[in-house]
């Protein structure tokens, strides 16, 4: 069976060549996404193998996490970007699963992130998600969850529906509810838990303090940040 399983793959690929997404060279059998090649190009932080880094000292002091860390350095115009535009504009899901899949294998190297035991997406607004028929930061979280056979949980967090009055709120309104964003659906599932909020990207961290607070009445409650992209000012 298995080597006309095979021969199905490599007609198919004949007709539809798979390429890699960044340098357009074809990919191997056993290649996704991208190429070995731009796959050692990826700028890793490594930043999941240290307590003391830019994404943990950014929310030092505003909300209590064991670990945080972002798989990759984010650039104007690079291949983190170009990935990152494909996976959420361009209908590519896989490439979020893939990305997953790789941060997956980092954190399964680090003790830092030894007790983890749940992945929580950062949800998109209802309406975005519906628009985009899927939330990215869950694709992310999928692709790690295959690797670290932890389990992913969709619908704990939710992001509110903006109410009438807050649409007409003005820009400076609408960042101080910032924090009134988000809601804990069933907070005892995720009591004693060592979770971690997945999300594509990190800048101020915002949206993931955010996210903190809304959990912040869980008991027992250990949370861990993981971003794919860190973009540093
Ligand atoms: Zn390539």
């Amino acid at each position: 069976m298995q080597w006309k399983i095979q021969i199905f793959e490599d007609l198919l690929n004949l007709l539809y060549p798979r390429v890699c997404l960044n340098c357009g060279n074809s990919l191997f059998r056993g290649e996704e996404v991208i190429c070995t090649y731009c796959r050692f190009k990826l700028p890793r932080t490594n930043y999941h193998l240290l307590t003391d880094n830019p994404v943990h000292r950014a929310f030092w002091g505003r909300v209590d996490t064991e670990a945080a860390t972002a798989f990759l350095h984010f650039s104007k115009g690079g291949m983190v970007q170009y990935l990152l535009h494909h996976l959420k504009y361009r209908e590519r899901k896989d490439v979020g699963i893939y990305l997953g899949r790789l941060f997956g294998y980092e954190l399964q190297r680090s003790r830092l992130y030894e007790k983890l035991d749940v992945l929580v997406p950062v949800p998109l607004h209802p309406r975005k998600q519906k628009l985009r028929g899927y939330n990215q930061s869950e694709q992310i979280a999928a692709g790690i969850s295959q690797v670290l056979k932890i389990e992913l949980m969709k619908e704990v967090l939710v992001r509110k529906e903006f109410t009438e009055t807050q649409t007409r709120k003005g820009r400076y309104q609408r960042w101080l509810n910032v924090g009134e964003k988000f809601d804990v659906k069933k907070p005892e599932l995720l009591e004693g838990r060592h979770v971690m909020l997945v999300d594509d990207v990190i800048t101020t961290g915002a949206t993931l303090e955010a996210c903190i607070q809304a959990m912040h009445k869980i008991k027992n409650l250990s949370i861990y940040i993981g971003t794919i992209a860190y973009v540093s000012d």
